[in-house]
């Protein structure tokens, strides 16, 4: 399936390339009738500014195509011309006049079309596909795996089953049997990190080395834990390449939480959004396949007209712009965009083949974050647009998300209930909402501290996350007080489904220095498509809620409609 995928994606590719090269070398033809037009002495202005295009044309798309020395050929009489076209470009009037053209250009263009003859028999692609290696569906959603590599004699095994209760799916593995390492590490599918004790810090990085080549699939981080928490042991650590320590006796719930975040950012790769304005449109659509192909959903706009309602519609998370799209200027473009205030934060990452690095300053100033040089390769624009994507999110889920325990805020989580209350009317089917709330939670902070209390909140907050759903969505409501959204799920189910998680939840030991101690969670539950608004499907929900409080607390009250 994934191989079929990829080589889909190699033919689309292979095809776009054979379109590049036709239309190179009709490029180059109407180049070569100019440059005999200049050794008459006839190249007229609007000739002259007419090649200066299709030089620069040439000189962005090239390279990805396969055809860097022409590229750089095309790009150094590119430069050549540049003034002069400018010059003419700006004076307007007399473009049929003719004008003088140094000799080296008509050479140049030869030159050129010597260059396209010799690659046309095109066999060795640039662009290999960029393989979906780093797909990963991410916490919420699907469960999020820890490989536990042991040495048979220490406590990993127990914390194995610890992580266990937090939802974490652990793969335990001895590290001294090469085999069953290495079929381990053959499928690291869903999983977020690889945890081990810190003397075996040295053995277990040349494992991961050894089957986790370094590419474009990034590899799994090692978090080590041990006794000694020296600066000297932890710099020794930093130095073999761990990602991470935590001292033992370990903070289990902070350790999870660590372990969360990164398979979070791990999976942040297949969530990135970019619209791609470029009006070359062989090397937008290559853009595209090769963004595709890496799990980035890309669409590209070619025609300016039509760039405000597509960003509408789309909604990207960043912007890649062309330097020059037709008779447009991708600087002013960027300036049009950051008209609406609701792009103002949009990122905006121009594609030029401007090296000056005055023209470039020029461009930052009037609106661009950032630039990628063309040509591209493949895995740089993956690996760019990657990251940037996921700061872009980052930023974006500061924003919308609650601090404390990266859930959606109180407005955000409501307004999804009417959301899937408007869903629930289109399609019919059945979904639920969910309030939970902590119990006694007043005592919690007021016996061990508010920092025990935050990290019990947080708890909660990650072990949601790791049982529900990727369309679920989950918000805190108040202080200790969550919401969930179960679209597609009964209230039977849901009751079903939120009894298990509370007694999990109830199961966990929170340690706080020598003693531990354990809370319970009430729920209440009611059919969203049983109300006409949001607000009282909530009310419902709340209603339920109280009333398991008053049946003793730990457990969940489904909403019955009177
Ligand atoms: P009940 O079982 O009836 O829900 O009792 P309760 O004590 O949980 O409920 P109550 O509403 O009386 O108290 C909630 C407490 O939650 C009060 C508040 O100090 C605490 N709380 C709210 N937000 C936070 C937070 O962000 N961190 C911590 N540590 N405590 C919080
Ligand atoms: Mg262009
Ligand atoms: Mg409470
Ligand atoms: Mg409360």
């Amino acid at each position: 399936m994934a191989s079929q995928e990829s080589s889909d994606v190699a033919a689309k590719l292979a095809a776009l390339r054979q379109k590049f090269l036709v239309r190179a070398n009709e490029d180059i033809q109407i180049l070569r009738d100019y440059a005999e037009q200049t050794r008459r002495g006839e190249l007229s202005a609007e000739g002259l500014i007419q090649c200066y295009q299709q030089l620069h044309r040439l000189a962005g798309s090239a390279g990805t195509f396969g055809l860097p020395e022409l590229g750089v050929a095309a790009r150094t009489l590119e430069k050549k011309l540049k003034s002069q076209a400018e010059d003419l470009a700006e004076g307007g009037a007399g473009r049929s006049q003719s004008v003088d053209v140094d000799t080296d250009f008509a050479e140049g263009v030869d030159a050129l079309a010597r260059l396209v003859e010799v690659r046309s028999e095109y066999q060795d692609p640039v662009s290999t596909p960029v393989q979906r290696s780093d797909v990963f569906e991410g916490s919420h959603g699907m469960q999020v795996s820890v490989i536990v590599m042991e040495n048979g004699d220490d406590g990993l095994t127990a914390l194995a089953s610890e992580m266990a209760r937090y939802g974490f799916n652990c793969r335990n593995v001895d590290r001294r049997e090469p085999e069953a390492v290495h079929q381990v590490l053959a499928d690291t599918s869903g999983a977020a990190a690889i945890l081990c004790q810190d003397s075996d810090l040295a053995d277990v990085m040349a494992l991961r080395n050894r089957a986790q080549a370094k590419g474009l699939r990034r590899r799994l981080p090692v978090i080590c834990i041990g006794r000694d928490g020296s600066f000297e042991n932890k710099y020794h650590l930093a130095k073999l390449g761990a990602f991470a320590f935590f001292p033992e006796p370990l903070d289990i719930p902070e350790l999870a939480e660590r372990i969360e975040s990164l398979a979070i950012e791990r999976s942040a790769g297949v969530q990135g959004r970019v619209l791609i304005v470029e009006d070359d449109t062989e090397l937008a659509e290559h853009y595209c396949l090769v963004l595709q192909s890496a799990g980035i959903e890309a669409r590209t706009v070619s025609a300016p007209l039509d760039l405000m309602s597509t960003l509408s519609a789309f909604q990207p998370d960043i912007v890649l712009m062309d330097v020059q799209i037709g008779g447009y200027s991708g600087v002013t473009l960027a300036r049009l965009i950051r008209f609406e205030p609701r792009w103002l934060s949009l990122p905006i990452i121009y594609l030029s083949s401007e090296d000056d690095p005055d023209n470039q300053l020029e461009a930052l100033s009037k609106g661009a974050d950032e630039f990628l040089m063309k040509p591209v390769s493949d895995d740089y624009l993956v690996r760019s647009v990657r990251i940037r994507c996921y700061r872009a999110r980052q930023l974006s889920e500061l924003m919308n998300r609650d601090s404390l325990t990266g859930l959606l805020k109180h407005s955000l989580i409501k307004q999804e209930v009417e959301k899937e209350l408007a869903r629930c009317r289109r399609d019919g089917h059945p979904s639920s909402v969910v309030m939970l709330d902590l119990d006694h939670f007043k005592q919690i902070n007021d016996t061990w501290g508010h920092r025990y209390g935050d990290i019990v909140i947080r708890t909660l907050a990650n072990l949601l996350r790791n049982r529900l759903r990727e369309t679920d969505m989950i918000g805190r409501y108040g202080g200790e007080e969550f919401l969930v959204v179960l679209p597609h799920c009964p209230v039977s189910a849901a009751a079903e489904l939120i009894q298990s998680i509370g007694e999990s939840f109830a199961e966990l030991a929170f340690s706080a220095g020598d003693t531990a101690f354990q809370v319970t969670l009430s729920a209440g539950i009611a059919a969203i498509n049983d109300f006409t608004n949001g607000d009282d499907a909530l009310e419902a929900a709340d209603q339920a809620l109280y009333q398991q409080k008053r049946n003793g607390r730990n457990g969940v009250t489904v909403y019955t409609l009177q």
